[in-house]
């Protein structure tokens, strides 16, 4: 997947929050350009940049989350957005300055003009134009709570948009945020239902843990009422050791994934070991537990790649 990531006024691509987007979310590429100073200059480059790349995200932050906005029909996220450079920027003032972050092109220092002052005030003035029902439902604004440099970005935001979300920080992203809310974020948003192939998970499951038995066996056995029937007992010859620690045997995990196959999802959390999306099962413990008046069920996340459980949330016991 492809994510580009538009940085703030003064900065540049090498700023930390693209280098903390790359380490953290590893299934993206991400493109961060150098925004030109000049907005006549910018937005027509990064719509040009959009169309050639055909991002599944872009994220913006400050003066990049202004920029993101425009970018009709993409995916975006718009942080602590600087709807209004040109009015309410204590930064955007005619003069000389120094880059914050290094840029590509050995520049380190831009010049800001009363020519490049109104260029902005001209494109705020149609920045909001042409939103449609389907771009709401693809943009989302993110805003700090203390945000003392661009304050009621989100109110002007509410004004044409409704998809907000808040976190407790400032005006700059730090690691922590970035991990902790923007991350999740950006995969849920880009998170998109595939189908999945049971049989293959299945196939895959019992071939890495060494389970010989067919899946009908298996079924039998999950669905038997009396603990006296489990005559077989599922066999693991090269179970790997990520695998052995469980919530259920892996026996009654697969026999619960045949008998209720629609249950099963793919999520957009990532196991933490392999990196690999993992699935979420329901999983019921036997019949003969429920029986025998000790069953439980819940929702299980479940790396199929590894295999491990990561995690079970019990819902339902006798
Ligand atoms: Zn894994």
């Amino acid at each position: 997947m492809k994510l580009i990531y538009f940085h703030g006024f003064g900065s540049s691509a090498a700023g930390s929050t693209v280098q903390t987007l790359r380490d953290t979310l590893t299934e993206f590429d991400v493109i961060a350009p150098d925004i030109p100073v000049d907005p006549a200059e910018a937005l027509p480059y990064l719509k040009e940049l959009c169309r050639n790349v055909q991002p599944d995200i872009i994220v913006g932050t400050s003066m990049g989350g202004m920029y993101a906005q425009q970018m009709r029909g993409y995916k975006r996220i718009c942080v602590n957005p600087a709807f209004e450079m040109s009015t309410m920027s204590a930064a955007l003032k005619s003069g000389t300055y120094e880059f914050f972050n290094p840029r590509a092109d050995g520049q380190t220092h831009f010049t800001i003009t009363d020519e490049i002052i109104s260029h902005f005030a001209e494109m705020e003035t149609r920045q909001f134009d042409g939103i449609t029902d389907a771009e709401r439902r693809m943009v989302w604004g993110l805003f700090g709570t203390n945000d003392d440099v661009v304050k009621g970005g989100d109110v002007i935001f509410r004004r044409h948009y409704y998809k907000t979300a808040y976190f407790n920080g400032g005006h700059r992203l730090n690691v922590e945020i970035i991990k902790a809310v923007l991350v999740p974020l950006i995969r849920k948003i880009t998170f998109t239902a595939q189908e999945i192939d049971i049989n293959e998970i299945i196939d895959k499951l019992k071939s890495k843990l060494g389970i010989m038995c067919s899946t009908e066996e298996l079924v039998r056995l999950y669905n038997a009422q009396n603990l006296n029937d489990k005559d077989i007992i599922v066999k693991t010859d090269k179970i790997p050791k990520c695998a052995r620690t469980v919530f259920f045997p892996w026996g009654d995990v697969l026999g619960s994934l045949c008998t209720y196959p629609y249950k099963m999802s793919l999520t957009h959390e990532l196991c933490p070991r392999c990196g690999s999306r993992m699935v979420s099962l329901y999983v019921s413990s036997p019949a003969w537990t429920w029986k025998g008046l000790c069953g439980r069920a819940g929702n299980m996340l479940v790396c199929p790649e590894c295999p491990c459980q990561v995690s079970f949330d019990l819902t339902e016991m006798n």
